[in-house]
């Protein structure tokens, strides 16, 4: 493993460098972005970043250049990826359509689909969901009960998705639904573009614990689903579905960036107080932040594996669950000792001087979402014992 930046790797960097700082929005306060604004006031400011970046050629740095992309290497992504983070801006606003939608069209999608879909995925001018989970089928995606029946040269869908995360902005679906009910349950399934438009869907927003609402709640009554808008072969989706999969998977995990957070619980142990003395003075406390520190950097010299891995033109494997769980699971962490560490202070939320830093209680209430989204951490246990460990079933 070289962790050297090559000549023409470091001219990416600064180019990008000098890209952002000559484009950053100049009222950008990542405090306020992340806690301090509505759903609806982030959602506007992320369109507007992601306009800024697409004008830039900026967005689907990792597309090939014939889809519109950059045809960034995977060292410029992680050196973009950087970049954004050591400012704690935000990607574009399109996330799904990007990671998850644009590349599994490029695998699967046909000329047509490519053509009609990728252009305006890129652009956010339509913007992507992903209709997997049902109220009975979660880390048993296979068994899902969302029915498409065949109707002249339609698909006819009835049924419920739930926990679709911003179904309520989206004019995209890529839905899973059972085409053969008769074939073993991993065979009959088809993948399907669905516009949020169509008559008979109806979507309603789920209000977390922290107070806004990210997902939703999909019903499915008799939508017509052109069969032009079948990926992949008829019954044949979970295959599509996988790959879709197989993205999400590469990019869950390493998206979770600990150096803010560590210094955000550092100034919340000066803020905190123990027997009347500052909390960071407390050698428990100050072994915990090491303890922290350690586990963070270790997660991003793993993930430098994975990253030489994939340099070496193997694809992601497994061991992305490995970052998936060990940094989601870090994360809670993280904010549990925060909240305990300030008490009833953390309550809190506020900006003042003088008051408790990082916004915890907010992290907390977020922090058990990353270790249930895009697989829990039981499945990636059992993922990393099966195909990892080789430990048997
Ligand atoms: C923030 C967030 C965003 C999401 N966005 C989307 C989205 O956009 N689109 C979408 O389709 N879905 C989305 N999901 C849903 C997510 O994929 C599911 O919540 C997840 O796969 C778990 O499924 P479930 O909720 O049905 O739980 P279940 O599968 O019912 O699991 C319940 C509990 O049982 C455990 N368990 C289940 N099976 C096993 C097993 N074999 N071994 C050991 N333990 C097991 C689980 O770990 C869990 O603790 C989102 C979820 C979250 C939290």
């Amino acid at each position: 493993m070289d962790l050297r930046l090559s000549a023409a790797e470091e001219s990416f960097r600064a180019e990008v460098s000098d890209w952002l700082d000559a484009n950053l929005p100049p009222d950008f306060d990542p405090d306020r972005f992340e806690f301090g604004m509505t759903a609806d006031e982030r959602w506007d400011w992320q369109l507007a970043w992601h306009r800024r970046l697409h004008a830039g050629g900026w967005v689907g740095l990792h597309w090939p250049r014939e889809y519109g992309g950059r045809g960034a290497t995977l060292m410029e992504q992680v050196i973009f990826a950087d970049e954004l983070a050591k400012r704690r801006l935000p990607a574009g606003a399109n996330l799904l359509g990007i990671l998850l939608v644009g590349p599994t069209l490029m695998q699967w999608g046909t000329e047509a689909q490519k053509k009609r879909f990728l252009p305006k995925i890129l652009s956010a001018e339509e913007i992507w969901c992903q209709g997997y989970s049902e109220p009975g089928s979660g880390s048993d995606l296979a068994s899902l009960q969302t029915r498409a029946v065949r109707d002249g040269d339609a698909f006819v869908v009835n049924g419920q998705k739930v926990w679709t995360s911003g179904a309520h902005r989206a004019d995209w679906c890529i839905l899973l639904a059972r085409t053969d009910p008769e074939a073993p349950k991993h065979r009959g399934i088809s993948y399907l573009l669905v516009d949020m438009r169509s008559p008979g869907i109806t979507v309603r927003p789920l209000v977390q614990m922290t107070g806004s609402a990210g997902f939703n709640e999909v019903f499915f009554e008799d939508v017509r689903v052109p069969r032009a808008n079948l990926v992949g072969e008829e019954h044949r989706g979970w295959e599509v579905a996988i790959t879709t999969l197989m993205f999400e998977r590469a990019g869950l995990g390493t998206d979770l960036r600990f150096e803010g957070a560590l210094e955000s619980l550092v100034a919340a142990a000066r803020h905190a107080r123990r027997a009347g003395r500052p909390a960071i003075e407390d050698p428990g406390v100050r072994e915990q932040l090491a303890q922290f520190a350690i586990e963070a950097t270790a997660l991003r010299y793993s993930g430098y594996r994975q990253l030489t891995r994939r340099l070496k033109g193997q694809p992601p494997g497994p061991e992305g669950s490995m970052a998936k769980l060990v940094g989601s699971e870090l994360n809670l962490r993280m904010a549990q000792y925060a909240v305990a560490l300030l008490g009833p202070a953390a309550q809190i939320d506020t900006n003042e001087a003088g008051e408790p830093p990082g916004h915890w209680l907010a992290r907390e209430l977020m922090a058990r979402a990353h270790t249930i989204a895009g697989g829990t951490s039981e499945i990636q246990r059992n993922i990393l014992a099966e195909r990892v460990l080789g430990l048997p079933r």
